[in-house]
């Protein structure tokens, strides 16, 4: 069975860099917890955890005597204030590409204009996004984009993780919908080189696996596009998931299978499954 993996595929920029501010952090012998789990992968908080970095939800949780690490997805702004407030330290982890996108719904929203955002209501990153503009509207779909009213102006972002295709067609559709449409591109370029990765190699294998936590936004966009190019896409979260006898005898049926995973997927996670499928 010939395994072939993504060309971009796994932790990107900015998890790297958020483990690594956490890591060094201790080392110096700090005592640290995050905010929200640091990203969307079990395994991963597993390892933190054994290590004593646990997540906390809420400001009641927050044990004061440990520095605080705001996570990739950053916090909404009032929660930050309320933290300085406080006295709380903080170790901020947000992914300087989640940043960029704040600064710019927070000029776009400066003198009380509408932000557009295309992305998930509930993911964190845009929990805290829509906290730096005063009028923010959030669409997650091609019939959304069709129903808003037709305005003088739109201004149009992105969530970081969102399929580029996805946000060509909103952006064909509010060209319609306003006389001057000012579009912001904020899909940061890790998802896009992972997503054009999946799209270059879903069609040309069996089937395809996609790495990643099922709450992971960028994961899940990669397994849709692996699905619309690959009939036999499949998504896990550790190599655990492809035990069963009935997975196990659908993947031998392959002579070759594709490999990807999400930002917050780990080299060794992907390796474990390599190798594993390797065995079949
Ligand atoms: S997926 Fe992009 S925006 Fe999100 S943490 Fe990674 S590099 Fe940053």
């Amino acid at each position: 069975m010939k395994i072939s993996v993504a060309e971009q595929a796994g932790f990107c920029f900015g998890v790297k860099r958020a483990l690594k501010l956490i890591n060094e952090y201790q080392r110096r012998g700090k005592k640290i917890q995050t905010f929200g789990p640091l990203i969307h992968n079990i395994p991963v908080l597993k390892e933190l955890a054994a290590k004593g970095i646990r997540h906390v939800d809420r400001t009641s949780e927050i044990d004061p005597g440990k520095t605080l690490c705001i996570r990739t997805h950053g916090v909404p702004r009032d929660t930050e204030l309320r933290l300085r407030r406080q006295g709380i330290a903080t170790l901020d982890a947000t992914c300087p590409l989640v940043k960029k996108g704040q600064k710019i719904i927070e000029r776009l929203g400066s003198d009380g204009s509408p932000v557009l955002i295309v992305g998930d209501k509930d993911h964190p990153e845009i929990v805290a996004a829509r906290s730096y503009a005063p009028k923010v509207r959030i669409i997650n779909s091609l019939a959304a984009a069709r129903a808003l009213p037709r305005s003088r102006e739109i201004s149009v972002v992105a969530q970081t993780t969102l399929d580029t295709v996805f946000f060509k067609e909103v952006v064909a559709v509010l060209m319609d919908k306003a006389d001057r449409l000012h579009v912001f591109n904020t899909i940061c370029q890790a998802t896009q080189e992972r997503q054009e990765a999946v799209r270059k190699l879903a069609p040309r294998v069996g089937a395809i696996i996609v790495v990643g936590s099922k709450v992971s936004s960028n994961t899940k966009k990669l397994f849709q596009i692996a699905r619309a190019h690959n009939r036999n896409a499949m998504r896990i979260e550790t190599c655990a998931d492809l035990r069963g006898a009935r997975t196990l005898a659908r993947l031998k049926k392959f002579s070759s299978i594709g490999l990807s995973a999400g930002a917050s997927t780990s080299p060794q996670e992907l390796d474990n499954v390599k190798k594993f499928l390797q065995k079949l």
